[in-house]
């Protein structure tokens, strides 16, 4: 408690000072045998290699079952709740609404420690050491530890989020609408911290979102979905400079134009409501509102077919057996 309150307030007294350095390189000792311990322990129940984060991604052999795990996959809905926990260590979610994903009555500090809390083995000082330097981490002051939501902006609120995501080991972050509920110049600077913390941590963003200016600038990949269905996926320059499939031309040419002279195209102007997803329209989900529906759009769900090395669609005008049959 004396430590505690001398490193919230400060002291002048240089022997308890010393002491408190003492204490605190004997706690970094016991974290780093603890995690180890965690490692061997995980490494032995799951039976496959768990290496610390910058080492991961410079092991071939690692990588190989990586790629391994990318072709078979792993049924998340088949984990034991224990497995399912070890797996939301790597795995995590940056929501939305960054106030409705805090909550009200705790202090950020502690809502960002709750997560050493469940999962670590960490004494109370070093929790609260690790809370503080990912709230620098992320643009904040370490007094924020003690900051109610209420008293946040928007964008604190979010890096309080995205300090929550980066905790544990993650490799792995869905990001749900984000930034959406963000003022542009806020966007643009969580975006920064994004990128920069994706290549300091080798992060996966898994981003959703209907801002096509975000999509652009800041994902590599990008999927195309309409009532759940893929409709194209592609290279992030492939899907902007060559758009496939009739829905992702028509979400293009909604992007508005600054400039005189490139007004909008209506050719590619939706006509109708979005069906219901719960009762989808047979054949082709969007043949209700393509302008380039044929007839067998009415009956057939196109395939997904890969029209260029990397750039998928599901579209029948690039099926490929369509065009055998018809010849
Ligand atoms: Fe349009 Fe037919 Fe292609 Fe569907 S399959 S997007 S309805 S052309």
């Amino acid at each position: 408690k004396q430590f505690e309150q001398a490193r919230v307030e400060g002291t002048p007294d240089k022997g308890l000072q010393e002491k408190m350095e003492k204490a605190e390189r004997e706690i970094a000792g016991h974290v780093e045998a603890s995690h180890n311990y965690r490692l061997q322990a995980f490494q032995e129940y799951r039976g496959r290699d768990i290496l610390p984060i910058t080492e991961r991604t410079q092991d071939p052999e690692y990588q190989a079952k990586l790629d391994r795990n990318y072709e078979t996959g792993i049924n998340l809905g088949k984990l034991t709740r224990s497995e399912m926990r070890e797996m939301r260590r790597e795995m995590q979610m940056i929501f939305q609404d960054p106030a409705a994903s805090l909550d009200p009555r705790q202090s950020v500090g502690k809502s960002i420690e709750e997560v050493y809390v469940i999962n670590t083995d960490y004494p109370a000082p070093v929790r609260r050491e690790k809370t503080m330097e990912l709230l620098e981490r992320v643009g904040l002051k370490r007094e924020h530890y003690y900051s109610y939501p209420h008293a946040l902006s928007g964008g604190q609120k979010q890096r309080v989020g995205i300090a929550r995501a980066i905790a544990l080991d993650t490799r792995f972050v869905v990001l749900d609408e984000s930034v959406s509920a963000l003022d542009v110049s806020v966007q643009a600077q969580i975006l920064q911290l994004l990128n920069e913390l994706s290549r300091e941590k080798h992060l996966t963003y898994f981003f959703i979102t209907h801002d096509l200016g975000v999509v652009k600038h800041f994902c590599d990949r990008i999927l195309v979905m309409y009532l759940g269905n893929v409709c194209e996926l592609a290279e992030s320059s492939a899907l902007f400079h060559k758009p496939l499939h009739p829905y992702t031309e028509s979400l293009l040419a909604a992007v508005p134009r600054l400039k005189v002279g490139q007004e909008h195209s209506t050719e590619f102007v939706l006509e109708g409501d979005v069906p219901s997803a719960m009762t989808p329209p047979k054949g082709c989900p969007f043949h209700t509102r393509c302008s380039k529906c044929m007839e067998i759009c009415t009956r057939e769900k196109p395939p997904v077919v890969e029209q260029e090395p990397g750039h998928f669609v599901a579209c029948h005008l690039y099926d490929k057996k369509k065009e055998e049959t018809e010849v």
